[in-house]
């Protein structure tokens, strides 16, 4: 692995409704795809789906 890699240490999965727009973002878990859908919106029950996953880079 290179230096720039170990940079990440904690990913975000960012949940979509496409109906409200409302937006969630939590912590990634194991098997998260961008685009899948993850379940039902709390405000709305539209889909809610993942739309995008990214690392947050922690330390020096
Ligand atoms: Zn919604």
């Amino acid at each position: 692995m290179k230096d720039s890699e170990k940079k990440f240490t904690t990913c975000y999965t960012v949940l979509e409704c496409k109906s409200c727009s409302k937006s969630i973002t939590r912590k990634f878990t194991d098997g998260d795809i961008v685009f899948q859908k993850i379940g039902d919106c709390d405000d709305c029950k539209g889909v809610l789906l993942i739309g995008k996953i990214f690392g947050e880079t922690i330390g020096p």
